[in-house]
C-alpha cells in the first residue's frame, strides 16, 4: 500500500489533510469526507483514527484507492460549531453549476479529479430513526435512484443484526438535498453517494464505533479492504 497526504485550501483558514492510501491492486475510488459540519465529533474522530490504523497499517487497501479528508471545516471544527454558512449546502447545484464556497470548491476539485465510484460523507444529527421518521440520526442518506441503494439496504441490514439496542438501529433515507456534496458527488460525478448520519445522544465512543463499522462495510463491498 502507499500511502500520500495533500492538503486542500491551503494557506487559508480552511487548510486540511487530505489522505490518500494505494491498494497493490487496480480498483475503485472510495473517498471519504467528515467534518463538512464542524461539531459533528464522533464522525471525524472515526474518520481520523480510520487514517491512523491504515498509517500504522493495522488495516491494509488491497485494492483500488482510498481517499479521507478527515476534517472538511477547519474553522468550523476549532470552534465546535456546525460552520456558517452551511458548507453542506454550498457545493454544485446543477450541471453546470459552481461550488460558492472554497471549500466546497476544493473538495469538489478532488471529486473532479479522481472520479470517486463511492463517496462517503460522515455526520452527526439529533433524534433516533427507529423513533421517528422526521430525524435523520442513525440513517444511510442517499439519493432516489442512486445506484448505491442495494448496497446501502444491505448494509443497513448487516449492521442492524449486530447493534444491540432497537433503538439504535439505522434506517435508509432517500433524498436529495441541492448543494450538499453527496448529491454533488450523485448527480455531477455520478458517485455511489451516501451520507452516514450516528446520533446525537449516543455516547461519543458509540457514535465512532456505529461509523467505523459502516465505513468498513463500505470499503468492503467496494472491494477495497476483506475482513
Ligand atoms: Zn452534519
Amino acid at each position: 500500500m502507499r500511502t500520500e497526504s495533500q492538503k486542500l485550501a491551503q494557506n487559508t483558514p480552511f487548510e486540511t489533510s487530505l489522505h490518500l492510501f494505494h491498494g497493490e491492486m487496480s480498483g475503485p475510488v472510495v473517498m471519504i469526507v467528515a467534518g463538512i459540519h464542524g461539531k459533528e465529533v464522533g464522525s471525524i474522530y472515526a474518520a481520523q483514527q480510520l487514517v491512523k490504523q491504515l498509517r500504522n497499517h493495522r488495516l491494509t487497501i488491497q485494492r483500488g484507492t482510498l481517499i479521507v479528508v478527515p476534517i472538511a471545516n477547519q474553522p468550523a471544527f476549532k470552534k465546535r460549531v456546525r460552520g456558517k454558512p452551511d458548507l453542506n449546502r454550498t457545493f454544485p447545484r446543477s450541471r453546470g453549476g459552481k461550488a460558492t464556497h472554497e471549500m466546497a470548491r476544493a473538495l469538489f476539485s478532488v471529486m473532479k479529479k479522481y472520479k470517486p465510484v463511492w463517496y462517503l460523507d460522515l455526520h452527526e444529527a439529533n433524534g433516533l430513526s427507529s423513533k421517528s421518521k422526521h430525524v435523520l440520526g442513525q440513517t444511510l442518506i442517499t439519493n432516489p435512484g442512486n445506484a448505491a441503494v442495494p448496497v446501502v439496504r444491505k448494509i443497513i441490514k448487516q449492521m442492524n443484526k449486530r447493534v444491540n439496542h432497537p433503538s439504535h438501529k439505522f434506517h435508509i433515507r432517500l433524498h436529495k438535498l441541492k448543494g450538499s456534496s453527496r448529491t454533488a458527488a450523485a448527480d455531477r460525478i455520478h458517485a455511489k453517494a451516501v451520507t452516514v448520519e450516528t446520533c446525537w445522544s449516543l455516547k461519543k465512543k458509540t457514535r465512532i464505533k456505529y461509523h467505523t463499522q459502516v465505513v468498513q462495510r463500505f470499503m468492503q463491498e467496494a472491494g477495497l479492504i476483506k475482513f
